[in-house]
């Protein structure tokens, strides 16, 4: 299967593009991460969750993967909302960090290699507005540091936002500003009463946004990596600005791909904590919602479609991930067939081919689910007629083993958790053998049972098989 090669639409080219790394067989990458000043929502989460897809799969691609997720723990809303909370930056985003790897751990998002916290990085960004001021890139106006924008023409590469020649010299003091309006940013910021500010060799003050980000994936993957990604909001003026501090400070090219994950909306609209439309992962669990069912939700469309979250999007969610895990052990508990059976080794190589074809495809979830769920369709059937021999039983496991390492939504027996897999499991076999025995009082006493707890039983040629209802 080496013929697929990976491709992902690079934001940069608007294209389609094979992805090769810079360094042989090495996948570098950098994710715009958390602004940790609050619970991060679904939609942040979905695109954490889309990073993770493309971790997961340039691995299941061969690339040893080293990615750098920031956490913005000082910008404007942070500042606000320490002082508003009366206790210090660093206990106030420490909190919000923590929640952050719980929400990771729960959507079963893999750890990145690096988590940098800006506020561990000043020097660093320091000296990244001393290479630009070096340069000619910026000017001061009282003790605050701007790009002037002008000073680099590539301006407005990566958005193909114009740059207004009247705008040029128009400065934004703020991290956050309007859209197709390019102006020059502010790099550092003069140190203010209730703000956090550092002694730096550039005088005393605090970072931009945007800054953080560059000096961030420089230090930790050089001046030149292979992907940056974020969500469509970030394009502009948040990757703009990046690049603009990047390359002006190293004349390299910044990140050969950017991959931009698009919304999640509430009711068709952007969910977003400003607006207030938005759940937090944290409060869809407290409903009683499954955070797998979330996890395959988010997936279930490709990242560059906007996804509507709605209750009946996640009913349908769950009841997909019940059809894998009836599936799964209704193939775990069927005896093997000690001849050919109904499925071949050819149908499982041609599912291993559909579904990497599917994420190679700009990480088309969408296909490769559907790839899972014609296998599973085939399985099913295979049980119902003639079997699976023991062969092809392990190839299918081998095969959904892959698979799960990219979808990560299996059923996995979590350590400390239990199932009652094996227990339901000894019932519905204690049910047959009381049936041999003809104690019928027994055996429909266990069929009650096993009915309260939400199990069916279907009695096939091959002995009988449960599945939850
Ligand atoms: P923030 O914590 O606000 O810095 O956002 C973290 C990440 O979530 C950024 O990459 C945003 O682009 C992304 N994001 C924000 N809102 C949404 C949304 N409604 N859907 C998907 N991603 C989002
Ligand atoms: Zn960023």
């Amino acid at each position: 299967m080496d013929d697929i090669r990976l491709r992902f639409y690079n934001t940069l080219t608007r294209k389609l593009e094979p992805f090769e790394s810079f360094e042989e067989g090495h996948a570098r990458f950098y994710t715009c991460g958390p602004t940790v000043y609050n619970f991060s929502h679904i939609g942040n989460l979905r695109t954490f969750l889309f990073e993770d897809i493309l971790r997961r799969t340039l691995k299941l691609f061969g690339w040893r993967v080293t990615q750098v997720m920031n956490l913005t723990d000082i910008d404007d809303k942070t500042i606000r909302s320490a002082n508003e909370a009366g206790v210090s930056l660093r206990e106030f985003t420490d909190q919000y960090i923590q929640a952050f790897f719980e929400d990771l751990d729960t959507l079963r998002i893999e750890r990145a290699e690096h988590y940098p916290r800006a506020t561990d990085y000043i020097t660093e960004m320091a000296h990244l507005v001393k290479i630009l001021e070096e340069g000619g890139h910026t000017y001061r106006s009282g003790d605050s540091i701007y790009y002037r924008i002008s000073t680099f023409p590539a301006y407005g590469k990566l958005s193909r936002i114009r740059l207004d020649k009247n705008l040029a010299g128009a400065r934004v003091d703020s991290d956050e500003y309007e859209k197709e309006d390019a102006r020059d940013f502010v790099l550092w910021k003069a140190a203010k009463e209730n703000e956090p500010s550092w002694d730096t060799e550039i005088g005393s003050g605090r970072p931009g946004w945007h800054l953080e980000c560059s000096a961030m994936a420089t230090s930790l993957l050089g001046e030149t990596f292979d992907i940056h990604t974020g969500g469509v909001d970030n394009i502009f003026p948040h990757h703009e600005n990046e690049i603009a501090q990047s390359e002006g400070a190293s004349g390299k090219p910044f990140a050969r791909f950017w991959l931009h994950a698009e919304h999640l909306n509430l009711e068709s609209e952007k969910m977003a904590k400003s607006k207030g439309n938005f759940f937090t992962l944290r409060e869809l669990i407290e409903r009683g919602h499954d955070p797998v069912v979330i996890r395959y939700l988010l997936m279930s469309v490709p990242y560059r479609q906007k996804l509507n979250f709605t209750f009946d999007g996640l009913h349908a969610a769950e009841q997909g991930l019940e059809r894998v895990a009836n599936t799964l052990r209704r193939l775990d508990h069927t005896p093997e067939v000690e001849d050919d059976g109904d499925l071949n080794l050819t149908d499982i190589v041609a599912f291993r081919r559909h579904f990497r074809e599917g994420l190679a495809d700009d990480l088309n979830t969408a296909k490769a689910l559907a790839a899972l769920h014609t296998v599973l369709r085939q399985v099913n059937t295979a049980l119902d007629g003639e079997g699976i021999s023991a062969e092809v039983r392990s190839a299918l496991f081998e095969a959904f083993d892959e698979a799960n390492s990219v979808l990560g939504v299996f059923p996995e027996a979590e350590a400390g958790e239990t199932t009652d897999d094996d227990e339901i499991q000894s019932l519905v076999e204690e049910r047959t053998e009381s049936r041999k025995n003809k104690d019928f009082a027994r055996s429909d006493a266990i069929r009650n049972e096993l009915e309260a707890r939400g199990i069916v039983i279907e009695d096939t040629p091959h002995g009988p098989v449960w599945r939850r209802g």
